[in-house]
């Protein structure tokens, strides 16, 4: 007896293990719109993107939230249990929702928007990060293609109905991104090649770096909870003096006197830097700006950079001309 609640474990687990959607996830949704809630803010607009009316999207996170630190409160919980599926951003991104996410993948259609990436296309985290891969996928427009398709894949398989309409607005949102991403390629194309180095406070933008030319310094762990070091300072400060680096740049998350040590560091090298302006890293902008949404992000960001490396005299030849 005992032999065979052991057969029948085992078969219910194949089971449930061969099928994203299980138990109650499993009903039509009919007329109305699809339930999805969403952790970061620029997953959240993704999905409105690809879903446009037939889903109501809840996101969890708003503008200036940083996902690495971010508990559930009892009501996100009661609002992901609500949903018909569920989207977050995986790799660990979401360190403290884990065990979360994990157990409403029980029940309900629960999906990491970057499973479908091929894992070699993954950068290694930042040394001392728990995570096992970089999770900043969002800054590679080209990973976040791939993204988008996840999340229209999931919504299709959820509401097989208006498959057709999923995959119609992930063709339209694709077009959108290879806009983008050429627009970020020529904007970092027209800097000088000594002045492509990104000086930031949070290495989020190792993706970026790989994709776009650029070499990312970054003067903090992976994961905003760790602190810079003097060590940290001392070796980005000699970096930005050795390649005349006009601009640094930082998130708001990130305590003000780690950016003014390293630019007095800097300056005492004899470089000329200044604060090149704040930086999206985790978190899209206001709801209802341009910068609210993925790509207004990223389009914010690629301007920043472009505009702070480039030299005056330089920025009349650049793309926009
Ligand atoms: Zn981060």
């Amino acid at each position: 007896m005992r032999r065979l609640f052991a057969a029948l474990a085992v078969g219910l687990v194949a089971l449930t293990g061969c099928t994203s959607t299980a138990a109650s996830g499993d009903e039509p949704i009919g007329d109305r719109p699809v339930r999805v809630t969403t952790t970061t803010n620029f997953i959240t607009d993704t999905v409105a993107q690809i879903g446009g009316d037939n889903v109501e999207v809840t996101g969890l996170m708003g503008p200036g939230v940083d996902p690495h630190l971010y508990r559930a409160s009892a009501g996100d919980v009661q609002s992901l249990r609500d949903a018909d599926v569920i989207f977050y951003g995986g790799l660990q991104l979401e360190g403290r929702m884990g065990d979360l996410l994990e157990e409403l993948a029980a029940t309900q259609t629960t999906k990491a928007v970057t499973d479908d990436i091929p894992r070699e296309n993954l950068l290694a985290p930042a040394p001392g990060a728990k995570e096992q891969y970089d999770p900043h996928v969002w800054f590679d427009v080209a990973l976040w293609k791939q993204a988008s398709t996840t999340i229209a894949d999931t919504l299709a398989e959820r509401d097989p109905a208006r498959a057709a309409e999923y995959q119609a607005n992930l063709e339209r949102y694709l077009a959108e991104l290879d806009e983008l991403d050429a627009y970020i390629m020529a904007r970092m194309a027209a800097i000088p090649p000594e002045h492509r180095l990104l000086v930031t406070s949070h290495d989020a933008f190792e993706y970026f770096g790989r994709r776009y030319g650029i070499d990312v310094a970054g003067i903090q762990g992976i994961s905003t909870a760790a602190e810079a070091t003097t060590a940290d300072i001392e070796r980005v400060a000699a970096l930005i003096a050795s390649r005349g680096v006009p601009a640094v740049f930082v998130e708001s998350s990130v305590p003000r006197q780690t950016i003014e040590a390293l630019i007095a560091s800097a300056t005492a090298r004899g470089a000329t830097v200044t604060v090149g302006g704040e930086l999206y890293a985790d978190a899209a902008g206001d709801p209802g700006t341009p910068e609210g949404t993925y790509i207004g992000m990223l389009r914010a960001n690629a301007d920043l950079i472009a505009d702070g490396l480039i030299p005056d005299e330089l920025i009349t030849d650049g793309p926009g001309a």
